[in-house]
């Protein structure tokens, strides 16, 4: 047979509605869309005469990845097509990509197989420009405050104590460290510096947490850039600038509606990182879908240690909203790397190696009960898995009294039959009894609120606060910011911060080597292990099979 067709092949395959009449199918009033094209659009939430948000969230989470990704994009599209085949109104939300995984290695965010929102090649590369307007209004920052120190520095602003870096959407390990302002008395002031992607920039994180406009402002207002030479935190408020920063981001902080490839609506909006930032699309996005539809299907980044522990923590006390369900993606590829199967293995057969690795899934099903939110398990089915593999899963699950179902989502696609079972599932976990609650209060202090969260979610001991991180903590203190929820930093591979211990593992002390008050966003970042806040890229670049073809098709793209 031929080979398999590339997610680009399928992509280009499927017949795109304009996006008016996706527009119109969503319920969104035509006085609110604004073009990008033929298939892209951005909404103004505040010309919808929708209702306010009422609709229910799923969540879309997993166990321990593989570094391939088990597929929750792909099965965030997949399932709100079944959903909406089954006859729900509903609506998918979701990140936009960043160009550096694109170039690099990871590949693109747009969902996998007949499971994809369209038009793919445009939405991981430049959309609707929203990443560069974020580019642009972290950089002005920093050039205002570079200038500010300049002309005087009023501010008293500490040149060796910023803590804010420029951005670019791009992996460049050659900027992680440069030295600004030489050249002589006109050419600035001296400083060393350094370049994020800009998926890190609290910039990123303040837009996708923001309510509206107004909230926005003051968010961007409360960033803290550095430090005075009085170590005194000074704030984008004390520039002046957080209007300006407002004004340069009023566009992109509009949700930007697309299809996937069975015609569902889907927003499309922001995308922060899952380390150092809460990792899930924009708040104003999902709060519109919510005005929209009855389900919106979202995701959070990594596994649900990370992206939905942030969820829960974090944006669910800003928007107000607990998920109804949470959907735990597993693949039979994971679990057997959980189980110790080394990675150029994982596509070999190995009933016993699954059985080995289904703790890791456990832990994270019952931290999803935790949070009083009920899980189901999606299975997301690759071509490698045997039936014998995925009958010994499902079996487990029904031993464990963990509802689980074999999706075929990325092959057969929601809008085919591939996840028939897997929304009813979900369905019936939406429409059923939810007590949510948070993990722990805001009024705690932050160390026992890390604590909490390695003891209850990673299964952890105890926690090892470095020398620095306990000064910080002192600092947070005396500042005022210990009413902040916590935004772990930690490896997504394990529930431990080193990526090697696989599992569920038992007695072991994760170790919190600096913490990052984030503002803004209104969260601190805990530090465990090393965090990449500038990528690099890999010997071989996704950007060395790239290419457009003569009548300007992409190629290469996935
Ligand atoms: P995540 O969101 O968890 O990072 P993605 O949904 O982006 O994962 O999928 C990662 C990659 O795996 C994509 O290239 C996608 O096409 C591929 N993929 C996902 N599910 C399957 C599947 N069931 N079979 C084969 N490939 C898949």
């Amino acid at each position: 047979s031929s080979t398999p067709l590339s997610d680009l092949d399928i992509a280009r395959r499927a017949v795109l509605r304009p996006i008016e009449e996706i527009a119109a199918s969503a319920g969104i009033d035509a006085g609110a869309v604004e073009h990008y094209g033929r298939y892209k659009a951005k909404i103004d939430p505040s010309k919808l005469s929708a209702p306010a948000p009422a609709g229910k969230v799923v969540l879309v989470s997993a166990m321990s990845p593989t570094p391939a990704g088990e597929g929750k994009s792909t099965t965030t599209v997949g399932l709100a097509d079944s959903l909406a085949r089954a006859g729900h109104k509903v609506m998918v939300a979701l990140r936009e990509p960043s160009l550096g995984p694109i170039l690099g290695m990871k590949g693109g965010a747009t969902g996998g197989g007949l499971s994809q929102v369209l038009p793919m090649d445009e939405i991981n590369l430049h959309f609707t420009g929203d990443f560069h307007a974020v580019t642009s209004a972290n950089n002005a920052l920093m050039a205002l405050v570079d200038n500010h120190i300049y002309q005087g520095n009023e501010l008293s602003i500490d040149p060796r104590r910023m803590t804010f870096k420029r951005v670019l959407d791009m992996n460049d390990r050659s900027l992680r460290e440069v030295v600004i302002g030489l050249g002589g008395p006109a050419q600035g002031v001296p400083r060393q510096d350094g370049f994020d992607i800009t998926v890190a920039s609290e910039i990123m994180a303040v837009f996708c947490l923001a309510t509206d406009l107004a909230d926005l402002r003051d968010r961007l207002g409360r960033i803290t850039f550095g430090y005075t030479y009085d170590r005194a935190p000074v704030t984008v408020a004390d520039l002046g600038v957080q209007g300006a920063l407002t004004l340069l981001l009023k566009e992109a902080i509009k949700p930007n509606l697309v299809q996937t490839i069975a015609g569902t609506p889907a927003l499309v909006h922001g995308g922060p990182f899952a380390n150092i930032a809460h990792g899930c699309n924009s708040l104003i996005a999902t709060q519109t879908a919510r005005r929209l539809a009855d389900i919106v299907v979202t995701e959070a980044g990594f596994g649900a240690d990370l992206g939905a522990e942030k969820f829960m923590d974090i944006k669910a006390r800003i928007a107000d909203v607990a998920p109804s369900a949470v959907v735990v993606v597993a693949t039979v590829r994971a679990l057997k790397m959980q189980g110790g199967v080394p990675k150029d293995r994982l596509n070999e057969p190995n009933v016993e190696a699954v059985a080995a690795g289904v703790a890791n899934l456990r832990r994270h099903v019952r931290n999803v009960e935790r949070f009083g939110v009920t899980p189901v398990v999606a299975i997301n089915r690759f071509p490698a898995d045997t039936q014998e593999e995925l009958d010994w899963l499902l079996g487990w699950c029904s031993g464990e009294g963990i509802q689980a179902s074999v999706a075929d989502i990325w092959g057969r696609g929601g809008g085919g039959d591939g996840g028939d079972e897997l929304a009813a599932k979900v369905a019936a976990a939406v429409n059923g009894p939810s007590s949510f609650r948070h993990l722990y209060p805001l009024d705690m202090s932050v160390e026992d609120k890390i604590r909490t969260i390695v003891q209850e979610i990673y299964g952890a001991d105890g926690v090892d606060f470095s020398v620095p991180a306990l000064r910080r903590l002192a600092e947070i203190e005396k500042n005022g910011w210990s009413g902040l929820p916590v935004c772990m930093a930690k490896t997504q591979y394990s529930f431990t911060d080193d990526a090697s211990r696989l599992g569920a593992p038992k007695g072991f002390t994760i170790h919190v080597r600096d913490l990052i008050p984030k503002t803004g966003a209104g969260f601190i970042v805990a530090l465990t292990g090393a965090v990449m806040t500038m990528p690099g890229l890999p010997a071989v670049p996704a950007a060395m099979r790239m290419d457009v073809d003569d009548a300007g098709n992409p190629v290469g793209l996935f």
